[in-house]
């Protein structure tokens, strides 16, 4: 049943649902694989840096690359056995790019390093709890992957009026979070009480949606009157981080602002369950619930370790690689679409969706029917945005708030000319990003020339000021021959005078 008192964010479609293809079997713990592939950057921010080296032993949950500065995580081994390589393998990424990752051949004994979780939670210092989120990796799980701990440090730093997990797994097709509750109720909850510690929040929410009864029956038994459990309806995209604080509290986050500029801080319920481990028994994040769906022989979730291939999880859903189908890392409606199954299943890999290729209905031109705008749920002008995408109107993208376009795909789904209108953004934020990283670039290479240009400058008057001191020097240095030459004169004299020499040589 749907909770009262809530709020409506604007647009947002009803979508019909795939839920039911995976979210009906327990998950399957996938099988060890031939190798395990992990990227050094599977998070928002800086790429670890490798502590080990090829041929090293490592054992499971041994820290084999650490941060690499403040918004960044360690790497551990998802598994034991020995590192085969450290080099360029594929990573999901639409444009079948390569990445530095850390490969790791299985031993099969699968033999944990020394772990260990903390005692009582409740009496540790919140910034201590926020250390122990960190060492463990734990970035969110819900798509974004940003550093967890950055998070909760802004937590500290601001007053936290409410905490959110959110439960709320709109898009069509994924269900490893509804699968994850089920199953794991008392991590989530448990967890959700630690990052409320961790930030010191007054009120704690943890939002579901109302096509998740199972997994609402599963939670209610085990929550105290500390957290809230609030069913929301089935909306997409409600699962947005604006769009469901909008919903639960009424509350608009600012234009380019964050949720704690409001006293909110929202986390995925996976990263509910990932730091309840992490706290209590000392396990890094290595592993995931992924939703493996769509067009393959049986879909259902599985618990993967990180660094599995994703045709290693296709492989256990009876699905063998068929040329012409379409493989989606994410969902149907903000998935990625990657080239193929090399790649392996990193902290944000929440689903791996298989479709069919249809042919696509050809792009049309617009007709200015303006349903774009009625279902976008940030309040954009996409029909807009796309005319001045094509136009590459950088300050007029930029004056309509592109940035502010969540890619959710409503405006696509709905235009009657099967504009791509996302993708048009995708890479009209793609080229802004670069045309101001190169600005930046610039910037700094001139700051670096002018910064130059200043300490030469400097030197040079350094070297001016000292110049008095080396006259001096000079005339005392010929004051002090004169002085020499003069007393060799008159000694000679002297001499001459006593040996009665004449004709002797002057030194003059
Ligand atoms: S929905 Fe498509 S056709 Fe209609 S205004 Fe938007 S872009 Fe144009
Ligand atoms: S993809 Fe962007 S512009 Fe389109 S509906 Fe979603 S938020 Fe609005």
């Amino acid at each position: 049943m749907i909770s009262e008192g809530l709020h409506r964010f604007p647009g947002g479609l009803k979508l019909p649902t795939e839920k039911g293809l995976s979210n009906g079997h327990e998950s399957l713990i996938t099988p060890l694989p031939d190798e395990i592939i992990l990227p050094l950057k599977q998070h928002v921010g800086h790429p670890a840096e490798p502590v080990i080296s090829i041929g090293d032993n490592v054992y499971k949950g041994q820290v084999i690359a650490r941060a690499n500065g403040y918004v960044s995580l360690p790497v551990h081994a998802s598994t034991s056995g020995k590192i085969r390589d450290i080099g360029l393998y594929a990573v999901p990424d639409a444009l079948g790019l390569k990445a530095p990752c850390i490969k790791i051949e299985p031993d099969g004994l699968d033999s944990w390093c020394d772990i260990q979780g903390v005692g009582d939670f409740a009496s540790m210092d919140p910034l201590t709890l926020q250390h122990v989120i960190r060492d463990a990796g734990i970035s969110g799980m819900g798509g974004a992957a940003f550093p967890a701990h950055v998070k909760l440090k802004e937590g500290t730093q601001t007053e936290v009026n409410v905490l959110i997990i959110n439960a709320v797994e709109c898009e069509p097709f994924i269900t490893c979070d509804d699968r994850l509750i089920r199953e794991k109720p008392g991590y989530i909850v448990a967890g959700t009480r630690m990052i409320r510690h961790a930030v010191q929040a007054r009120r704690c929410i943890i939002a579901i949606e109302e096509d998740m009864p199972e997994a609402r029956d599963a939670l209610l038994p085990l929550l105290d009157d500390d957290i809230e459990l609030i069913t929301v309806p089935t909306i997409y995209p409600q699962g947005g981080e604006k769009q469901l604080i909008r919903v639960l509290t009424g509350l608009d986050v600012p234009s380019n602002g964050l949720p704690i500029d409001i006293g909110i801080i929202m986390h995925n319920v996976a990263t509910a369950a990932a730091t309840y481990r992490a706290v209590h028994r000392g396990e890094p994040l290595i592993s995931r619930y992924v939703t493996v769906t769509g067009h393959v022989p049986s879909p259902r979730n599985l618990q993967v370790l990180l660094g599995t291939p994703v045709r290693h999880c296709a492989n256990q859903c009876g699905y063998q690689e068929r040329s012409g189908d379409s493989i989606i890392l994410g969902g149907a409606m903000m998935g990625t679409l990657v080239r193929n199954m090399h790649m392996p299943v990193i902290k944000s890999t929440h689903c791996i969706l298989v479709k069919r290729v249809l042919n696509r209905a050809p792009e049309m031109p617009c007709i200015r029917c303006g349903r774009c705008s009625d279902v976008c749920p940030a309040r954009l002008l996409p029909q807009q945005l796309y005319w001045y995408a094509r136009s590459q109107d950088q300050d007029r993208l930029r004056k309509h708030h592109l940035f502010e376009c969540i890619e959710c795909g409503c405006c696509s789904y709905v235009c009657p000319s099967n504009i791509p209108l996302v993708h048009y953004y995708r890479v009209a934020k793609n080229k802004i990003n670069q045309h101001e990283k190169s600005l930046f670039d610039a910037m700094q290479a001139r700051q670096r020339y002018l910064t130059r240009k200043e300490r030469l400058a400097r030197e040079a008057e350094l070297q001016s000021e000292k110049r008095p001191d080396t006259e001096a020097t000079k005339t005392e240095t010929q004051d002090k021959k004169a002085y020499i030459r003069e007393a060799v004169k008159r000694g000679r004299t002297r001499r001459r005078k006593n040996h009665g020499h004449k004709g002797d040589v002057s030194d003059e």
